[in-house]
């Protein structure tokens, strides 16, 4: 987009239409908008097949930046991008950052465990501290960061904000519902700026609170609370990269693509979607649900409904909401932000949502979707080391089973996005085939380092008190 002197400023809108238009930088910051909706670029950017073609051998931080900076424009120098793409991907334990094993015949898994907390969230909250943190910096701002946790996103954030000058993260976790693995991962932190409550209550207590303290709006602006769940925009833009690393791996653009997303939030998948707007040629992307299977029936029936969620092998996929998937919503419905609005209305009132036509056919032209149940998450976990000798996690196995049940062009590579290292899900992993995965030589002191961490009941005013304490922001502010 054009602006005065020719900067380049891409504008957001609202998924929702009635909130302000609103820069990168502010969407990052913001999370949701205001009316409710979620932020998407006013225009999709476009890369050429060529640019596409020039990625192949490049490391991958140079294409992060390749690709990042056309969402980002004047928003981020290109200098600062640089260096903070490389500092966030130096934090990953392999060189090729996203690397691609073979999992069977044209098969592959895309390996987007190899960061700090063994989880696909390192990938876009490593990035996104860094941007936050920069952008704050530059406006003398601080900020306090909130995040509810089933387990993945609480480790990824602590490990990406523990040595931010302007944020303080506080991370609510279900207390006695997560693995040993990912507690750890938050309460070992040593950083000042860290701080870890165990909530006596379930994850949906953990989230109601947080809702709560961003429906505060006293609170909120006492303690300057931002949020880095999976619906803010930075985090999408950051995973889109790892699509074009792997299609043009495999030859993309002159080959298309399909990808297998273990999809809880519609993150994850959302980015291949966004890679496919701005250039990438995707064959398929296959939704792949755990029972929690909202997402394959709303594309088999077109009803989206809501239903209680189950706990299952893969956690981090246990949703009863996908939250991204307005955001598909809105392109489905051409950018029409009245049609979204009366979804969501409907979705609000009775749990339910149908789709048009015209709308499920959009969707239905670029994904197909299925769902694996424990038994098959299982067996996947068991013939996947039986045949090639690699452990996987049960979130990425609930992708092989149903990507192996897809029909498919053989020559079409089809890549299996490899979400968490089975080590961060040991039980489930030895459970399903009797060996237990081990943690990655650089973690094999973890269960050795001291924990810390407060237990809160999950009270809304109580945890208040507790942030304001911790919050940097808040305590300036009160001295202000
Ligand atoms: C968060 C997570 C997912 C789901 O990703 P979404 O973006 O929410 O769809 C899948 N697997 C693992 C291991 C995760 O941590």
């Amino acid at each position: 987009m054009a602006r005065a002197q020719g900067r380049r400023w891409l504008r957001h809108i609202s998924t929702r239409g009635e909130a302000p238009a609103l820069g990168f930088t502010e969407v990052m910051l913001a999370g949701l908008a205001r009316d409710g909706g979620l932020y998407v670029p006013e225009t999709w950017p476009r890369l050429t097949h060529e640019t596409i073609a020039g990625f192949a051998g490049r490391a991958y931080a140079d294409v992060a930046v390749e690709v990042i900076r056309h969402f980002t424009g004047d928003a981020v120098g290109e200098a600062d991008l640089a260096t903070m793409a490389r500092e966030a991907y130096a934090t990953f334990r392999h060189p090729a950052v996203a690397p691609l094993a073979e999992l069977g015949v044209n098969t592959f898994a895309l390996e987007l465990f190899h960061g700090p907390t063994l989880a696909f969230k390192d990938v876009a909250m490593q990035l996104l501290a860094r941007l936050m943190d920069r952008a704050l910096a530059a406006r003398r701002e601080r900020r306090t960061v909130v995040v509810a946790t089933s387990g993945d996103t609480g480790g990824a954030a602590v490990e990406a904000f523990r040595d931010s000058s302007q944020i303080d993260v506080v991370v609510l976790f279900p207390h006695g519902r997560i693995s040993d693995v990912q507690r750890r991962m938050m309460t070992t932190a040593k950083a000042a700026n860290v701080h870890t409550i165990a909530i006596d209550g379930t994850f949906d207590d953990c989230q109601a609170i947080v809702k709560g303290m961003f429906n505060h709006p006293a609170f909120r602006e006492r303690v300057r609370l931002s949020g880095v769940n999976s619906i803010n925009w930075a985090r999408i833009v950051a995973q889109t990269v790892y699509y074009f690393t792997a299609a043009v791996a495999l030859g993309a653009p002159r080959r298309r693509i399909a990808f297998a997303v273990p999809t809880g939030n519609f993150g994850d998948i959302y980015a291949g979607y966004v890679a496919e707007r701005i250039g990438l040629p995707i064959d398929r992307l296959v939704i792949a649900t755990n029972v929690n299977d909202i997402l394959a029936r709303t594309l088999s029936t077109g009803t989206y409904e809501l239903r209680d969620v189950v706990a299952t092998s893969s956690p981090s996929m246990d949703i009863q909401v996908s939250s991204n998937f307005e955001r598909l919503l809105f392109d489905a419905y051409d950018r029409d932000a009245g049609a979204v609005r009366a979804l969501m209305d409907s979705l609000a009132q009775s749990r339910r949502f149908s789709l048009t036509a015209r709308a499920l056919a959009f969707i239905r032209a670029l994904f197909a979707a299925g769902r694996a149940d424990e038994d098959e998450v299982a067996a996947t976990i068991r013939t996947v080391r039986r045949e090639t000798g690699t452990f996987v996690d049960p979130h990425t196995a609930v992708a092989i089973a149903v990507a192996g049940r897809e029909s498919r062009d053989p020559s079409v590579p089809m890549v299996v996005l490899a979400t968490a290292h089975a080590a961060k899900f040991p039980q489930a992993v030895e459970a399903a085939c009797g060996e237990r995965p081990p943690l990655p030589g650089w973690l094999s002191d973890l269960h050795q380092r001291p924990e810390r961490v407060i237990a809160l009941p999950a009270d809304q005013s109580i945890v208040e008190r507790f942030v304001a304490q911790a919050s940097r922001a808040a305590q300036e502010g009160a001295l202000a």
